[in-house]
């Protein structure tokens, strides 16, 4: 086999992330090698590059980074019928073991045998060629471009915590933060038929960006104000939210996202922060609002890219910085520090860079 011809973006240990040339591997039973093209970069790969953990999950040896991503078909492994050579597709990035009660009923994302991209210990898909499991694997129209394709990723975590959130025609909802996560749970909860969608951040940068993609009322929030103000001038606005998605991690924004949200409501929270925060269970518990928890996504890619296919939301606006493989360390630092109003960052694995 070829020790070279598979540049890969290899983070070593913390703050050790570099370009490693490695084989080029071959697809096995089931999967596809992928010449990959846009891989987008998600706060957690910068999480793992800066403290080479998050929660229970420990960098302990060298890992390629990358989950947010797209490529075209290069080689097709034994019993794989529904792709071919040339296919274009988004890669879903974890895959379960298929037999567990959670695979079985449908909630592959609680499978305890996840195989999950950059993830450790699995590489990720920032690389020029990558192996995956082809049911995995969603073809993509022409139409769609691959930078669209990568976006599926952040995409169907917005599916997963609107479907979760109950989000339908007619809701009012808040949004809590307008990073990336935040942005496409808003153009999500819109194309499920939210009739105002409210947003909060602290940078005004992406509360511009929210306008731009149809929020209905942007809040520029000052944390060391107090949150049941805060949620007192939302609901001045907003109405009380029927639904609310907490996407900061932001201990005093979930304390605000309780308080806005209607009794009899629901709360979906999917920004990790501090592992244990305090939050006000009596107020949550006597007016009923629901809190529910969300882990990626399971079975939401097929309607994440409907959404895109069908041109009810448009993601392309959340693409603000370009780089190629070979820049990928220029790339981070990009989405780390935010510079130039980045926010979602794209590399392009491949040096006859397509769309
Ligand atoms: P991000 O850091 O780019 O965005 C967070 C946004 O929140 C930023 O724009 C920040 O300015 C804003 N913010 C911070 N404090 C705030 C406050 N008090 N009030 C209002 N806004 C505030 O991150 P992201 O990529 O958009 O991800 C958002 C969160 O979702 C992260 O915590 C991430 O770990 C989490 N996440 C969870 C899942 C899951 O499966 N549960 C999946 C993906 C991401
Ligand atoms: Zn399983």
């Amino acid at each position: 086999m070829a020790t070279k011809g598979n540049l890969s973006a290899v983070l070593r240990k913390v703050d050790d992330l570099s370009l490693e040339e490695r084989p080029i591997p071959q697809p096995g039973q089931g999967e596809v090698q992928i010449q990959m093209q846009a891989v987008g970069i998600c706060g957690s790969d910068v999480h793992y590059w800066k403290k080479g953990r998050i929660g229970d999950f420990i960098l302990m040896a060298p890992m390629v980074l990358g989950h947010e991503s797209s490529g075209v078909v290069s080689a097709v492994g034994d019993g794989v019928t529904h792709l071919k050579v040339g296919d274009r597709v988004a890669i879903e990035p974890g895959a379960g073991c298929r037999q567990c009660s959670f695979c079985k009923e449908g909630r592959y994302n609680l499978c305890p045998d996840m195989k999950f991209a950059a993830t450790p210990p699995i590489d990720g898909s920032l690389c020029r060629y990558y192996c995956h499991a082809a049911d995995f694997c969603f073809k993509l129209p022409d139409h769609v471009s691959f930078e669209e394709g990568a976006l599926l990723e952040p995409l169907s975590v917005a599916v997963h915590a609107c479907r979760r959130a109950g989000i339908s025609i007619g809701s009012n909802v808040l949004v809590c933060g307008a990073g990336p996560i935040g942005l496409v749970n808003l153009v999500t909860a819109k194309a499920c038929g939210a009739s105002k969608v409210a947003i909060t951040d602290i940078d005004e940068g992406r509360l511009n960006k929210a306008k731009e993609l149809g929020a209905d009322y942007i809040f520029k929030i000052d944390p060391t104000k107090d949150s049941r103000d805060i949620a007192k001038e939302i609901e001045n606005s907003l109405g009380a939210a029927d639904q609310t998605i907490e996407c900061t991690g932001a201990e005093s924004s979930f304390h605000t996202a309780i308080y806005a949200t209607k009794s009899g409501g629901t709360l979906v929270v999917v920004g990790m922060g501090k592992p244990v925060v305090q939050f006000p269970i009596v107020d949550a518990l006597v007016r009923e609002v629901d809190i529910r928890g969300i882990f990626r996504y399971t079975n939401c890619y097929p309607a994440a890219l409907a959404l895109v296919a069908s041109g009810k939301v448009d993601v392309k606006p959340l693409i603000t910085h370009h780089f190629k493989l070979e820049q990928s360390l220029d790339a981070f630092e990009t989405s780390r520090t935010g510079a130039g109003g980045a926010i979602k960052v794209m590399i392009h694995c491949n040096e006859e860079y397509q769309n």
